[in-house]
């Protein structure tokens, strides 16, 4: 029941329409009988959009494409390890009295190490990671925070070296790709995404090296890089694992509350099956 008591939660993106956030978040709230609401946000303008969350009295609220660098320079404070990464995902806005103060944080890396962390101790492993966009950058930080080895790899070559001398990692070029050996692999690219759903983004003939294969990915739910790499024996993590842990995150730096895992993979996945053919 909404009411004068909701705490307003949210997410701005453009486009916004597609985020899957919103089902995660509000059976959290169902779940554990809270008095708040998560809902999809498309700011005509960023400034101005800000300024309305704020003064709205918005708690907390999650940043996706193609906010995640711009928001910062808005922010009252960022987080270190988002200040890092260049990138904010989380907005968390804390009130006394008149005054709100909006703190800027990224929870994408914990995501991606938590995700990845169930099928392979990430300290000392090797992770080959495939992409250097926005994503790959919180992913292959959060790796190396947690003490992996990083190797990237990327269609466009000048991207890839730069986002591996940023993270003071190899870069290997695709036609290297067969002499590499790691514990896993990562896609973080967005090839293998529906409606190209057949498209792979390394030769299948190279997946039998890694024991862990990692698509972040999620429509479909079950790839065909996962597909294939179940069908060598690797194990698999697939891309809503990310998403969850991410919100998860989020979900308790707001509420100051464990989130509930299952109900939120739960949502995830019946609302992903509700909008797939
Ligand atoms: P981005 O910044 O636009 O980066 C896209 C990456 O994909 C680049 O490395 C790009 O290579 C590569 N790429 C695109 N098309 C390609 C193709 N046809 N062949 C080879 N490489 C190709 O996007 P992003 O924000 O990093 O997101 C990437 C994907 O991750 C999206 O599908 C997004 O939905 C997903 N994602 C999932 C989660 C999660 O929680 N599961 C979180 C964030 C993002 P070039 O440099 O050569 O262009």
């Amino acid at each position: 029941m909404i009411n004068g008591h909701t705490q307003l939660f949210g997410i701005i993106g453009n486009p916004v329409e597609h985020s899957l956030s919103p089902a995660m978040h509000n059976a959290a709230f169902a779940e554990l009988g809270m008095n708040g609401v998560y809902i999809p946000m498309r700011p005509a303008d960023l400034a101005e959009g800000f300024r309305g969350l704020r003064s709205l009295g918005f708690i907390g609220v999650s940043v996706t494409v193609p906010f995640k660098v711009a928001i910062m320079e808005f922010l009252d404070a960022v987080d270190p390890v988002a200040r890092n990464i260049g990138a904010v995902n989380t907005l968390l806005f804390e009130r006394d009295g008149d005054h709100c103060r909006c703190t800027g944080y990224n929870t994408d890396w914990l995501g991606s190490n938590q995700a990845l962390g169930e099928e392979l101790q990430l300290a000392g492993a090797t992770v080959l990671i495939l992409g250097a966009g926005g994503a790959a950058r919180a992913v292959g930080f959060g790796l190396i925070e947690a003490g992996a080895s990083v190797f990237i790899a990327n269609r466009t070559e000048a991207k890839g070296r730069a986002l591996a001398a940023q993270l003071r990692c190899p870069f290997v070029p695709t036609d290297q790709l067969a002499e590499l050996r790691a514990d896993a692999l990562i896609n973080t690219t967005s090839v293998g995404m529906a409606p190209h759903a057949d498209a792979l983004p390394i030769r299948a003939e190279l997946l039998p090296r890694f024991a862990v294969v990692m698509d972040i990915v999620y429509a479909p739910l079950t790839t065909r890089l996962l597909r294939e790499a179940a069908a060598c024996g690797c194990r698999t993590v697939d891309g809503l694992q990310m998403l969850q842990y991410q919100g998860a995150a989020q979900f308790s730096l707001w509420t100051g509350r464990e989130a509930p895992h299952r109900v939120m993979r739960q949502a995830l996945v019946s609302e992903l099956r509700s909008r797939l053919p």
